[in-house]
């Protein structure tokens, strides 16, 4: 048998619905009525983002200002009013205080990211997308001593935040540093200088009523760039920082000047402002590296060397964004960038731990910790720290870096989410 297979039967094959040429037409004509959908949709969305365009230009956070608004919309409204000087017997005190809007900002079409609820909450909005590209706010919550609101003035920040502890000074008693944190162009020059003129002229009207006996008043202001401490009041001469046997810091030569009023402490901070910015050796000609140190020190007797009674150190910090430079390829800024954010780190560490009432202070972490020690270790010393922030949207990356930081120096705080 040869074995040629007969041809199978063909099986039925069922009959497929809408088959045949009427249902192809019918296909046809249901691409093209998706496809007219589809360009229609397109126009609309063409006509609506020209429409936007045409009303925002290239403003293209008006998205989230328009979810600020409608957030801040809902808030009662603000009493400054409430802010009131914190209890005596706490050593620290942080507060928040935020500028206004730079006009150069507004141009640049920066909005507010910054709500300021209460005397002591604030918000930072950070402007954030949606996986689907939607416009959203991540509200983040911190709470403090104070918050200053861009319409509060000098006055009354010095009047709720360093005023309160002069007196203690004018009684001979102890010591009180006041810091401002912050990114660069956020306000602490501007803060910091309101405080050295009032904090003078506070000291001297009030020395001249309650004072014991004879007090002098003695001023050094110096800066410290990476490691090394210049003298601002003596052409920026390099000053040995030297530890004595019990472990405090002693500065060799820096200049220390009497001053009997207000105006004599503002002139020589104008002189070593302007030392601070043009410098000696042309590489550090950015006040914002280095950390300024006005100290003002109260002598029993009628001289400079007398016995220390009470001192007052107002420290305008480096800007807190140079900590974050130390991913450049340029080596100097790169060491710079270590060096800030070594000796913010340390102050933070000093500051909690005093706070805490802590033991060992590592105070020895940096230069800026070390030559401040007294400030963390006295019984009787005081702290204030004001963190100072720009609203702008443009540098809510860094506010939030500040704003933490500053929440971050009390052990009970409420917590950014
Ligand atoms: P920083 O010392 O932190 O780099 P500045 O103190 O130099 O910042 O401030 C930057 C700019 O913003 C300055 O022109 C200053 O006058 C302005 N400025 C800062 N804070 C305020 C404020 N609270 N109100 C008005 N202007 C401010
Ligand atoms: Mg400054």
């Amino acid at each position: 048998w040869d074995g040629e297979m007969a041809p199978r039967p063909k099986k039925p094959q069922p009959k497929r619905p809408g088959k045949g040429k009427s249902s192809c037409v019918g296909a046809l004509a249901e691409i093209q009525r998706k496809r007219e959908e589809r360009r229609t949709l397109q126009a609309q969305e063409k006509n609506r983002k020209d429409a936007e365009l045409k009303e925002h230009g290239d403003d293209t956070g008006y998205k989230f200002r328009r979810l600020i608004k409608a957030f801040r919309d809902t808030l009662p409204p603000r009493n400054s009013k409430q802010i009131v000087p914190v209890q005596s017997s706490s050593k620290l005190c942080v507060y928040v205080r935020k500028r206004p809007l730079s006009k150069k900002e507004l141009a640049a079409k920066g909005y507010d990211v910054i709500t300021c609820l209460q005397a002591k909450e604030l918000i930072c909005h950070e402007p954030k997308f949606k996986v689907d590209m939607s416009e959203s706010l991540e509200n983040h919550q911190f709470s403090f001593d104070g918050v200053f609101h861009e319409t509060e003035d000098n006055d009354m920040v010095y009047k709720l935040s360093v005023g309160p502890w002069i007196p203690s000074l004018v009684q001979g008693n102890g010591i009180l540093t006041v810091f401002a944190y912050g990114q660069t162009g956020s306000g602490k020059t501007y803060t910091m200088k309101s405080v050295y003129r009032q904090a003078a002229n506070d000291l001297f009207s009030q020395l001249k009523a309650h004072a014991k006996g004879s007090v002098t008043v003695g001023v050094s202001f110096y800066d410290i760039y990476k490691n090394g401490v210049c003298d601002l009041l003596n052409q920026r001469k390099k000053v040995q920082a030297l530890e004595d046997n019990e472990g405090v810091v002693q500065l060799l030569g820096l200049t220390e000047l009497p001053i009997s009023n207000e105006t004599m402490l503002t002139d020589l901070v104008d002189k070593g402002e302007a030392s601070r910015i043009t410098s000696i050796n042309g590489v550090h000609d950015d006040s914002s590296r280095s950390h300024a140190i006005l100290r003002v020190t109260l002598y029993s007797g009628s001289q400079i060397g007398g016995n220390v009674e009470a001192r007052l150190s107002m420290v305008d910090l480096a800007g807190s964004e140079r900590a974050c430079e130390t991913q450049t390829d340029d080596k100097s800024t790169r060491m710079e960038g270590a060096e800030i954010n070594k000796s913010l780190l340390a102050l933070k560490e000093c500051i909690r731990a005093m706070d805490r009432g802590a033991k060992h202070l590592p105070f020895r972490q940096s230069k800026l910790t070390q030559i401040l020690r007294d400030s963390f270790m006295c019984e009787t010393s005081k702290t204030v720290m004001i963190a100072t922030v720009s609203p702008c949207s443009e540098h809510s990356n860094h506010t939030l870096n500040t704003l933490r930081y500053a929440d971050r120096l009390k052990e009970i705080n409420s917590r950014d989410d």
